[in-house]
């Protein structure tokens, strides 16, 4: 049976565009989706980020959180008929406020996967106030509870396998330790990239404030240099055929060139499983 990515829908947020995409629309507020992602048909059920812990958090950083009861993890696993304790294990993208916020719901025998590099950064202070520290006091306890954790040193491997069709990278950008998770779909493979693109749109397809041909914008948000950043994205066009960031509609890539996108409603409920065939071109 092929493996099947679902998406999960975390709820909304509220910041400034500029955050999004640097230097545009500066001042002006933008919603946007949380999306998490659930594995399906392989061995075990795999998900990827949880979302951010509750409303009142985001005002930390200044952003409004719009999660209702529907966007809650147990009610987002129900409607494919898990529960927490289902899940085998849980992958980061990476470990900012709105992605690692529910890990602390998972039972300690699901074991969450991560990155290394991106715990040690997490706590480093660089990018202080976008990882809380209820959520990351939480991944050290299960630093210290049998099998609670998994780290990947990517870095310094490459790719490791979590199963059969599912394998994680170093992404290279938006955070020091962010990870690509890959899945072979029966329709070629699918990426999850986190937070390496923020805006398909606005940073590929219209490559706002930006001149030269094929030049991707970078985000408002990175930690690397611009160049890394511009190389990460280059590299996502450049090897799947889906590729499925955590705040925008999923794309079709073709060419190095986004050719349709998930008929997905942003901001508003999802429910189809990706990838499809009913793709909206562009
Ligand atoms: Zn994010």
């Amino acid at each position: 049976m092929a493996l099947q990515i679902h998406v999960l829908d975390y709820g909304d947020i509220e910041l400034e565009t500029s955050f999004l995409v640097l230097g545009h629309e500066c001042g002006r507020t933008r919603r946007v989706p949380v999306y998490g992602f659930l594995i399906t048909g392989g061995a075990y059920p795999i998900v990827v980020d949880t979302g951010y812990r509750d409303n009142a958090i985001m005002e930390s950083l200044g952003m409004r959180g719009l999660q209702f009861h529907d966007n809650m993890i147990e009610n987002q696993l129900a409607k494919h008929g898990l529960k927490m304790g289902d899940i085998r294990y849980v992958l980061h993208t990476h470990l900012h406020i709105d992605h690692a916020g529910k890990d602390d719901l998972f039972p300690m025998n699901t074991t969450v996967v991560l990155n290394r590099r991106e715990l040690e950064f997490s706590v480093s202070g660089i990018m202080y106030p976008q990882y809380p520290k209820p959520d990351i006091l939480h991944l050290v306890e299960r630093v210290y509870e049998d099998d609670a954790m998994r780290f990947l040193d990517l870095e310094l491997t490459g790719a490791e396998e979590i199963m059969p069709g599912v394998w994680c990278e170093p992404a290279g950008a938006h955070t020091e330790g962010s990870m690509n998770v890959i899945v072979e779909t029966a329709e070629g493979l699918a990426c999850i990239c986190g937070d390496v693109v923020y805006d398909f749109n606005d940073q590929i397809v219209k490559h706002v404030r930006v001149n030269n041909y094929m030049e991707p914008q970078v985000t408002g948000n990175h930690s690397g240099s611009k160049r890394a950043e511009k190389a990460a994205f280059k590299k996502l066009m450049n090897n799947y055929t889906f590729v499925l960031p955590t705040h925008d509609k999923g794309a079709k890539v073709e060419h190095g060139q986004v050719v349709g996108r998930t008929g997905m409603v942003v901001p508003g409920p999802l429910t189809e499983t990706l990838p499809k065939r009913e793709w909206f071109p562009m």
